[in-house]
């Protein structure tokens, strides 16, 4: 985010043509007014184009939000569905254990039944050899037919038919209760197939709502991801607006201190008693504007070096020129943090640069008119006109630069051919 805000104040400065001095020219007050009000009038324009791309964005998460909000619903009827499937083949598998129980108890009985069958048929065996050992006979036809008299038949067909109509009611009991339990078994056995399938219906099924629910994940997380990346270019739409909007108050700034400065230029005379009045119309000769941090001041000839001077030591160079209104520019893009009226200086001005991070100060007097009272001014920017104010015995400039603040004993001040070119 960093890294992308400073490459996005590089190129909204180059798009508007803000270099550190604004794009300040010599030109006339009025066309430097014109071209802040025109770098204003982008400036509004981006940040409507702006203002519209964060409406959009803001669209863009509310409909993001909704469809989060409309899968996580879909979601938790997905584990809604899940938890109850769940739930039946935890009840499908209680039954199918109960179902399991019921059939091995059948299974059990079945066995008893059929035990009893069995013993039952040994009963009777036993009994019919019984019979054909006491009647010397192998079947009831013969004790029947070892009947001495027709009484002695009535007797013993009496107690035949009676014994294997007993015998026949138990073994058919016995055989009908074994078909009641084998039909049970078939049924319940049948009932445990069903469970089985359910069962199975329910495992398709939370299977189906598994995939279904890794599917719904995934597509949340995406539409988490697109949130935060909306967001991120919110919050970078979000900087950039931030850095209109500071651009633009430094433009605001620079047109009123230009408007100031072209209200103060149209007032004759100075508030320092001095006579000279300005006429940018007949301006005279401009400085050439030198490359490097520092510019020449004012055009004309170097009439007094930097150095000792007599008894004296002079703090800075004096150019002079003549005839009127002979502009004094900054020597390089600063903050006015002095204008005033010096009774040695005269009108005077001092600016203090940051270079490099280092502090410079340039004082500028004898000045016939200030420009400017305070704030951003540019290299080469006109900050007032040549003049003979204070101690001066002629129309000059005395300019001076300190390595660090202006002291009044001037400890800072050095040759300014340091650093400029005379
Ligand atoms: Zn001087």
């Amino acid at each position: 985010m960093v890294k992308k805000r400073v490459v996005l104040s590089a190129a909204l400065a180059a798009s508007l043509g803000l270099g550190s001095n604004f794009g300040f020219t010599k030109a006339a007050f009025a066309s430097k007014i014109s071209d802040l009000e025109s770098k204003n009038t982008q400036i509004e324009q981006k940040k409507a184009d702006l203002k519209h791309h964060l409406q959009e964005k803001d669209q863009k998460l509310n409909e993001l939000k909704d469809q989060q909000s409309k899968l996580a619903k879909e979601i938790k009827a997905i584990d809604m569905a899940a938890q109850d499937a769940e739930l039946k083949i935890a009840e499908k598998q209680k039954q199918m254990k109960e179902t399991n129980e019921k059939i091995e108890n059948l299974k059990k009985e079945i066995k008893v039944i059929q035990k009893r069958i069995q013993e039952r048929n040994e009963v009777l065996k036993e009994r019919a050899r019984a019979l054909q050992q006491s009647g010397g006979s192998a079947s009831y036809i013969d004790v029947l037919l070892g009947a001495e008299s027709f009484s002695d038949f009535i007797d013993r067909a009496t107690a035949v038919t009676a014994l294997v109509n007993a015998d026949k009611t138990i073994l058919d009991e016995q055989k009908k209760d074994e078909e009641k339990l084998e039909n049970n078994r078939k049924e319940v056995e049948k009932e445990l197939d069903r469970l089985t399938g359910m069962v199975q219906d329910l495992k398709d099924l939370t299977a189906r709502l598994n995939a279904k629910r890794t599917e719904k994940d995934s597509l949340m997380k995406q539409l988490a991801k697109e949130q935060k990346d909306v967001e991120n270019d919110k919050l970078s739409l979000q900087e950039e607006q931030e850095l209109l909007a500071s651009q633009q108050s430094a433009i605001q700034q620079a047109i009123q201190s230009e408007k100031n400065r072209k209200k103060e230029a149209a007032q004759a005379p100075q508030p320092t008693g001095n006579e000279h009045s300005v006429q940018s119309a007949s301006q005279g000769p401009m400085p050439e504007v030198s490359s490097g941090a520092f510019t020449r001041p004012a055009a004309g000839v170097i009439s007094s070096e930097f150095g000792a001077r007599g008894s004296e030591f002079h703090e800075g160079i004096d150019i002079a020129n003549s005839g009127s209104n002979v502009p004094i520019v900054a020597a390089a893009s600063g903050v006015v943090i002095r204008s005033y009226y010096s009774t040695s200086y005269g009108n005077c001005i001092f600016i203090s640069h940051s270079i490099n991070g280092k502090v410079f100060t340039t004082v500028y007097a004898h000045m016939s008119a200030r420009l400017v009272q305070s704030g951003h001014v540019s290299k080469g920017q006109v900050i007032g006109y040549m003049g003979s104010t204070g101690q001066s015995t002629g129309q000059h400039l005395h300019f001076e630069i300190h390595e660090g603040p202006w002291t009044p004993d001037k400890r800072y001040a050095v040759n300014p051919r340091k650093y400029i070119n005379f």
